[in-house]
């Protein structure tokens, strides 16, 4: 789960991590008076959405006055913002950061993420903050730093020192930036994130080692233990069909393309994807409607898929292990009742009672094309698909 920048930064404090005052505002006015709340003298306004590259978006302005917060919270909210990682749709802007600006000496940048490879947390610092780290990371990786963490010990102090040090923050605030990773370390380990990224983490005018972003993910599997966590979530900053799926408990995941998937298992979910690319499609979604599900969750699943607008063909790649056929047969049936089917619909079945499954769907009336393989149905979807 993602939450927003001001979020992030209200959990951090609560770990000793410095961060600039600030307050979140739904409207113009509240983000004019949040700035005068503040009274400094710069005040920057902040898009809330979840995801990075809004300063280059036009998603972060420095104001000079409280004329120049409302005319920039103005423009911000309601915009679609289009960065790097909202995809071309881009984010409606919802909430402002009204936050107080601060006089930057330089920006770096610090990161925590669970590392697979040696399955435990990192560290990694850089003198290249502000910039896109995946950029720093392919051009010169050498001005990356990373120290592995001891789960048992956590980080320790010369660790936190020597990155800091190989980051080249000056002497003298060895100390704060410390102090600073220390908490960061304590925050990602406590609240279960995935990722606690600071970019930039900057050093100030006044000897401060501040945050000025946060970009904090949390693992979703430790939710149940994380509830506090879980009352920062924006259901407007997640796919509607997916926040559908998880209530059915489907595993659900919103692509690009227009071949909707319906699958069960996970790897036969991948595997379908991958053979539609084989064939010159694009999957519209991931979708694993799981094990034993029933022809209720069936239904709410293919009315998903079919709430998509760019779905314009759908691919239903069952192998009936646990999963029995005919339990998909009815849920498709189902759910093409209530909501109706106007698109081309290729089905291929396999396994436990397929034949029940087949027979269902033949006397549904539905105009079901039948696969033979995984491979027939896939170039059979694909090429309705395209002349559609
Ligand atoms: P994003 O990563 O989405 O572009 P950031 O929060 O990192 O958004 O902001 C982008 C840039 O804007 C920062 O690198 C920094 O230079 C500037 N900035 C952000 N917040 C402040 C602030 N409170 N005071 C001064 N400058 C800021
Ligand atoms: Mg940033």
């Amino acid at each position: 789960m993602n939450i927003h920048e001001y979020q992030g930064k209200e959990i951090l404090k609560g770990f000793g991590v410095k961060v600039p005052n600030g307050y979140v505002a739904y409207t113009v006015d509240e983000a004019v008076e949040a700035a005068g709340k503040l009274g400094t003298t710069v005040t920057v306004v902040k898009a809330q959405i979840h995801a990075g590259g809004r300063g280059k978006a036009g998603g972060v302005k420095v104001a000079k006055n409280l004329d120049e917060v409302r005319t920039y919270a103005n423009e911000i909210l309601g915009k679609t913002l289009v960065t790097h990682q909202t995809g071309p749709e881009g984010k409606e802007v919802k909430r402002l950061l009204i936050e107080e600006g601060c006089d930057i000496q330089k920006e770096y940048y610090v990161g925590v993420v669970l590392d697979r490879a040696t399955s435990r947390v990192v560290m990694m610092g850089s003198e290249e903050g502000g910039t896109e780290i995946e950029e720093v990371a392919a051009e010169t990786p050498e001005k990356i730093f990373k120290e592995v963490i001891d789960p048992v010990v956590g980080l320790l102090p010369y660790q936190a020192r020597r990155l800091a040090f190989n980051m080249n923050i000056p002497d003298e605030l060895l100390g704060k930036t410390v102090k600073f990773m220390t908490g960061l370390y304590q925050a990602f380990v406590e609240k279960d994130c995935s990722i606690a990224e600071i970019n930039p983490l900057v050093t100030t005018g006044d000897g401060e080692v501040l945050a000025l972003d946060a970009k904090l993910n949390f693992d979703d599997n430790a939710l149940y233990r994380q509830k506090d966590i879980l009352e920062y979530r924006d259901l407007d900053e997640e796919d509607e069909k997916e926040i559908k799926a998880s209530k059915y408990d489907l595993s659900y995941v919103a692509l690009d393309g227009n071949i909707g998937c319906m699958v069960n298992g996970a790897g036969l979910a991948m595997s379908t994807m991958d053979i539609i690319k084989h064939y010159g499609g694009e999957p519209a979604n991931f979708l694993d409607v799981g094990g034993g599900a029933t022809a209720e969750k069936v239904t709410e699943a293919f009315k998903i898929i079919l709430s998509d607008k760019n779905v314009k063909g759908i691919f239903v790649n069952i192998f009936g292990g646990i999963m029995k056929c005919d339990v998909i047969a009815e849920g498709v049936v189902a759910a093409t009742k209530q909501v109706g089917l106007d698109l081309p619909l290729v089905v291929r079945l396999e396994g436990t009672n397929v034949d029940l499954g087949k027979k269902i769907l033949n006397e549904s009336g539905l105009n079901i094309i039948p696969a033979d393989s995984m491979a027939d149905g896939a170039e059979k979807i694909v090429s309705l698909v395209k002349e559609a």
